[in-house]
């Protein structure tokens, strides 16, 4: 009769919602093929970064950062670093100790930066870095010490030297003005000057994936790649001097700084790039750069789920097709969202309060396609951050002529440490790309901060063989 005629056209309209659906996130789903030319793509990217010939025009940039060795455990000395461009701004006083028993002590304070401060110029961005370095001296009780610092500077920077370093772009969500091409390290000096009330000695610029590379070497030796899964995506490894053609010299190694989230910006990534990718990219700060950093790390990740949700509600599949005010904002799936959404020892119910708390009123079964959208977007990030390793491990491998190669990467971001799903598809990923490499994975526990220092160590002790 009726009844019967009307369920079964519910059946079939719940059966079409999720096979278009479905349809909407196979698009994420990625198979060992093309993550494979991801991986080959990768390679010849590394490639046109670090030869002359390429050099200028390449996407990935292959910075080299004028790091010539990871740490020997002879690092000594009290020094400041800063940590700039990840989640938290932090101050820092670190207390290496060689010898016997060598130690790292630390002490830090992290800051806020105001959104108008990290959006405003240039001097208030780097007049408030020094307040808060004031305020951290203040704290320590060490306003009167000449403290050499390492600045750990989490965006892409021309280096001409150890304490030389030209932003080439702002990225993540940093715009201030009057920056770009400018020497960051002068950048700071001039602010201290002008504040007039204490002075350091700025030793080193540093990447954050050169400071957790450095972190996790002086622990372990075998330790020659830093990875950043976190608020942005990048990595650095010890690469051979005869390939770094940007620098003289043929002799020993230097780390670059790859900047590998620039991968996919001359369009190389097209064919994978989503309708929701490029929706992410197009309301960024930064529209058209960037491309992989915005397919794999914390900061666009929530973004992404954010445009399907959009997309999926418009087609009356969710939240009963009421786009809500909530889902309109910007930037409300952070990472620490995104990781508690999918946390597998949690009950729908809980999903359904994470989204009540974020002000989506959702039924169980939105929670359930909540869900899986997340799943699908970190999956994927997980996968195409892994592609982008296999090259990196590959390419050392080859380099050595090794039929095998052991490696380990020191890696640190929120990404990484939050997410519970991201770290083991992203190792799995390697394993299956790079099955000639043993890569091991090492967590760096505040790396920024303490490679920084250790890198700063190092500057101090050249520059008094200099000097003598
Ligand atoms: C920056 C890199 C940085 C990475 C992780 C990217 O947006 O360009 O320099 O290493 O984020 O923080
Ligand atoms: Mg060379």
């Amino acid at each position: 009769g009726k009844g019967a005629a009307m369920v079964t056209a519910v059946a079939y309209r719940l059966a079409d919602q999720s096979k278009q659906i479905a349809e909407t996130l196979s698009e994420f789903r990625l198979t060992k093929e093309q993550l494979l030319e991801v991986k080959e793509r990768m390679r010849i990217e590394i490639q046109n970064g670090l030869s002359k010939s390429t050099h200028d025009s390449a996407t990935v940039k292959m910075l080299p950062t004028y790091v010539q060795s990871t740490p020997d455990g002879s690092e000594n000395g009290d020094f400041l670093a800063l940590d700039l461009g990840g989640t938290n701004f932090r101050v820092l006083l670190v207390k290496i100790r060689s010898g016997k028993r060598r130690t790292v002590e630390m002490h830090n304070k992290i800051y806020a930066i105001p959104l108008e401060v990290m959006q405003g110029t240039g001097e208030e961005l780097f007049d408030h870095i020094v307040q808060c370095i004031s305020d951290f001296l203040d704290y320590m009780g060490m306003k009167n010490t000449r403290l050499p610092l390492g600045f750990t500077f989490s965006f892409p920077c021309r280096q001409t030297s150890l304490d030389a370093g030209i932003l080439v772009t702002w990225t993540k969500g940093f715009k201030a003005t009057d920056c770009e091409g400018e020497d960051v390290v002068g950048l700071l000096r001039d602010a201290i000057k002008r504040r007039e009330e204490f002075d350091l000695d700025v030793v080193a610029i540093v990447n954050d994936t050169v400071g957790t590379m450095m972190t996790c070497a002086y622990e372990e030796p075998t330790c020659e790649i830093g990875l950043i899964a976190g608020t942005g995506s990048n990595a650095c490894y010890m690469e051979e001097m005869r390939n770094v053609e940007m620098i003289e010299g043929d002799e020993g190694k230097m780390c670059v700084n790859m900047e590998w989230g620039a991968f996919g910006d001359n369009g190389c990534l097209d064919d994978i790039r989503t309708e929701y990718d490029r929706a992410v990219d197009d309301f960024s700060l930064n529209p058209g750069k960037q491309r992989y950093e915005k397919m794999c790390s914390g900061m666009y990740l929530g973004e992404i789920v954010r445009n399907i949700l959009i997309d999926l509600t418009k087609r009356g599949f969710l939240f009963r097709g009421q786009i809500s005010e909530t889902l309109k904002t910007r930037g409300i799936f952070e990472t620490k969202f995104l990781s508690q959404i999918e946390s597998d020892r949690l009950a729908l119910l809980q999903v359904r309060s994470i989204l009540q708390h974020l002000g989506l009123d959702s039924t169980c079964d939105d929670s359930i396609i909540v869900k899986e959208v997340c799943g699908t977007v970190s999956h994927r990030a997980a996968q195409l951050c892994g592609a982008g390793m296999a090259a990196v491990v590959d390419k050392i491998r080859e380099n050595r002529g090794l039929d095998h190669l052991n490696i380990t990467v020191g890696v640190d971001g929120t990404l990484y440490k939050l997410h519970p799903h991201f770290s083991g598809i992203m190792h799995q990923t390697v394993n299956e790309l790079a099955p000639k490499c043993n890569v091991k994975f090492l967590l760096s526990e505040d790396g920024s901060g303490k490679g920084a220092a250790l890198i700063t160590a190092v500057g101090c002790r050249l520059r008094q063989e200099l000097n003598n």
